[in-house]
């Protein structure tokens, strides 16, 4: 039997193979037609009494299935035609479960979310150990909770601690962890697939009822002792407590798959399912899953801007500048397991930047992402210079000195004249201007900005500077290069601040000015923080360091003049030496890199300058601190799809996610400001406008969707 998506086969000693194989796709998705395909495999196998066993695999190269299909779950709106999708899937997946004849699923690659579920309705599973062999249930990341009975079955194979890992945080693990917690009952390498599963299959069939597996999943089950009730409570606070501190509310999948999971483990699945369904149901018509499958989406889409048939893998890459910045992207090249040379003027620097690569290879190695041999043979891929010899090899070099651009520009010459002609040079700068870099270069059009964010290690966004001269082969170059280091490119125009600093920079400022007008540093973190943003401004400025974020400033408010004025506070903490947290003192303080309270010394400094700052009447109250706050980010990043610094707003939005953490469960800054009422936001503007000035003058853009009563989104 052959369709679209599945073959099946029965052979002469009673095995049969379903093999799964979407036609014309990089992976296999169980959308509508594939679940189809698969029921009408089962009315075959079901009953049939030539098969003894059936296997489940798939053709597809590293992917056992990557889940149910995206796109039909954004179109689900009604319940009749969610609850309808659901059941079709449950029911079949409830016949797998209840066929007489052992069944296997074969999994090597990523077997995600419905694809687990498929795995888990099997009675076994073996898994290829391989990079790309990752199990998960990922729904929670789209705002739904997994509705293939994953909140069923993953329980009751692993234990309740065990499926909260993955059912609760989205996280996926490999072969051999899903081996230990005894989410697969056999691990094999590719090589030996074949031979392990031939034996495995005959080791079943031989001994159904009493064989090793079964007993092992026994033992793993009476490692939790669930009559306890205590504990039940315990675990269930516990997991609560975690999914609070992880989304501080706003994230509410999790909470509901909690609670589906605390009203039916151990009860039977047919009930179990039902309300998993009514779970299901609401999240995924929700705003909130909406906005975070649009995400997913725009991520693709960004994927694809780099050009398949476009290779760049650079096997050698070098580095000027070994400060902050350059120690987490010799991390991240040596990661993976890229060589690449570290220069810097001092031998110093290196060593710190050393220090600062093995402290996060230590911290993966804790949780065992990396073990030690592995460590070393990274930690190798660095080599150490104080010169530029070796640089003529590199295919790719990284200029990451300090923002200065005549000692920026000194670099770069002395990089062109170091390096291969063909080589591609990058700047890592924040604010300078690309096109005023490269002016000194014989050859601009290899020359672009390659802006990672800081720590380079978590951050996903990197910015691809185009310069006035830089060739479109230079971008396709970088885009495919950020694609490899697993880095989320957006390529945006030479403008100060380029898209996230320039928008970023407009509401620290702004926080600035409220904390003016006296309203208190902790009030305005926990303002932003309810919003959603990971960090208030406060803690933000103390965290990038304030001489940093204010050599930004200066550079904006260059460019952009009054809406950019810096705060005069700014200033004042940099005569004063309140660098942030790397000076122990900010606008808090703090001790062993924690922070302790509110540094008493800015009330001292806002004092002094209050002569100079300007009266205001009202007091600006929580709404009015959001208003300026985010409105500002709104109104600038309108100014910049005006200006054409990026493609379009959903690139914009997604920047500003990955970029400043800006709440995904809102979908983003443009997203907000349709969901808020673009009228709305302009009427805003002008009244600030009116009370504080220039820096609040609507974009022409916004003027005219108001006027026109449109939306950044359809
Ligand atoms: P840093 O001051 O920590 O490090 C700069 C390093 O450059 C120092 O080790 C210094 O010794 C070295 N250096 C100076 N002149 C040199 C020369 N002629 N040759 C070789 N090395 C030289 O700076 P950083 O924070 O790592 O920033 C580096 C770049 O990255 C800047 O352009 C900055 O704007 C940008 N950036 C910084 C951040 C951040 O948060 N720190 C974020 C994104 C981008």
């Amino acid at each position: 039997m052959k369709s679209n998506s599945i073959s099946l086969h029965i052979e002469n000693n009673g095995v049969a193979n379903i093999i799964i194989n979407l036609e014309n796709e990089k992976v296999n998705k169980l959308n509508q037609s594939t679940l189809s395909d698969l029921e009408k495999a089962i009315n075959v196998v079901d009953g049939n009494k030539a098969i003894r066993v059936l296997l489940i695999s798939s053709a597809k190269e590293n992917n056992f299935i990557a889940g149910a299909d995206i796109a039909e779950i954004k179109q689900l709106n009604e319940n009749s035609q969610t609850i309808a999708k659901l059941n079709f899937a449950n029911q079949l997946f409830s016949r797998i479960s209840n066929l007489k004849i052992p069944t296997v699923a074969v999994i090597e690659g990523s077997c995600l979310g419905g694809g687990l579920e498929l795995a888990l309705a099997c009675k076994y599973r073996v898994a290829v150990i391989s990079e790309k062999t990752i199990l998960g249930l990922p729904e929670v990341n789209l705002g739904i909770i997994p509705g293939f009975g994953g909140t069923q079955r993953l329980p009751a194979l692993v234990g309740l601690m065990q499926s909260f890992k993955l059912i609760l945080t989205g996280k996926s693990i490999d072969a051999m962890q899903a081996f230990k917690i005894g989410l697969v009952d056999a691990i094999t390498h590719k090589p030996f697939l074949n031979a392990n599963l031939t034996k495995f299959v005959s080791d079943i069939l031989e001994n159904t009822n009493n064989n090793k597996i079964l007993s092992a999943r026994k033992n793993l089950a009476k490692s939790f002792c669930w009559s306890e009730k205590l504990l039940k409570f315990f675990i269930f606070y516990q997991a609560r407590k975690n999914i609070f501190k992880a989304t501080k509310g706003n994230y509410p999948a999790p909470f509901y798959a909690l609670e589906v999971i605390k009203r039916t483990y151990k009860k039977p699945i047919n009930k179990g399912l039902l309300v998993e369904q009514e779970a299901f149901v609401e999240l995924a018509h929700s705003p909130i899953a909406k906005n975070l499958i649009e995400l997913f989406f725009t991520q693709e889409e960004v994927k694809k801007l780099a050009n398949n048939n476009f290779k760049f893998q650079p096997k050698k890459v070098a580095l000027v500048g070994a400060g902050i910045m350059g120690g987490g992207i010799a991390w991240l090249f040596a990661n993976k397991n890229i060589n690449i040379i570290v220069k810097d003027i001092s031998n110093q620097a290196i060593a710190l930047a050393y220090s600062a690569v093995l402290k996060i290879f230590n911290q993966l190695k804790e949780i065992k992402k990396i073990n030690q041999t592995k460590l070393e043979q990274k930690i190798l891929k660095i080599s150490p210079a104080t010169d530029y010899t070796g640089f003529v090899g590199a295919e790719l070099i990284i200029e990451a000195v300090v923002e200065n651009t005549q000692i920026k520009q000194k670099v770069l010459q002395e990089i062109e004249s170091a390096s291969n002609s063909e080589a591609i040079i990058v700047s890592n700068t924040s604010s300078l201007s690309i096109n005023e870099l490269s002016s000194v270069l014989n050859n601009p059009a290899r020359f672009a900005g390659l802006h990672f964010f800081n720590p380079v290690n978590k951050m996903p966004l990197v910015e691809i500077i185009a310069g006035e001269k830089t060739s479109p082969e230079t971008i396709q170059k970088l885009l495919a290069l950020s694609k490899q280091l697993g880095k989320t490119a957006v390529v945006v125009k030479d403008v100060a601040g380029f898209l996230v600093n320039r928008i970023l920079l407009r509401y620290l400022n702004e926080a600035m000015y409220l904390l003016q007008e006296d309203l208190p540093i902790l009030a305005i973190d926990n303002i932003i923080e309810e919003f959603g943003l990971p960090m208030g401004p406060f803690t933000l400025a103390d965290t990038v360091g304030i001489d940093i974020g204010a050599k930004v400033a200066i550079s904006l408010e260059q460019a952009y003049g009054e809406r950019m004025q810096v705060a005069l506070l700014l200033n004042s903490l940099q005569q004063e030496k309140l660098l942030g947290k790397k000076s122990n003192a900010g606008f808090y303080l703090y001790n062993n890199n924690k922070k302790t309270s509110v540094n008493p010394k800015i009330a001292e400094i806002l004092q002094k300058i209050k002569p100079q700052l300007a009266k205001y009447e009202q007091k600006p109250d929580k709404q009015a601190i959001i208003s300026r706050c985010i409105y500002s980010m709104i109104n600038e990043a309108s100014k910049c799809l005006e200006e054409q610094v990026i493609a379009n707003a959903k690139q914009l939005d997604l920047a500003m996610i990955y970029g400043t953490g800006f709440p995904a469960f809102r979908g983003g800054l443009l997203r907000y400001a349709d969901s808020v009422g673009i009228v709305k936001i302009v009427e805003t503007l002008q009244q600030l406008q009116q009370i504080y000035g220039a820096r609040f003058a609507v974009s022409d853009l916004l003027l005219s969707m108001a006027k026109n009563n449109t939306k950044f989104y359809d």
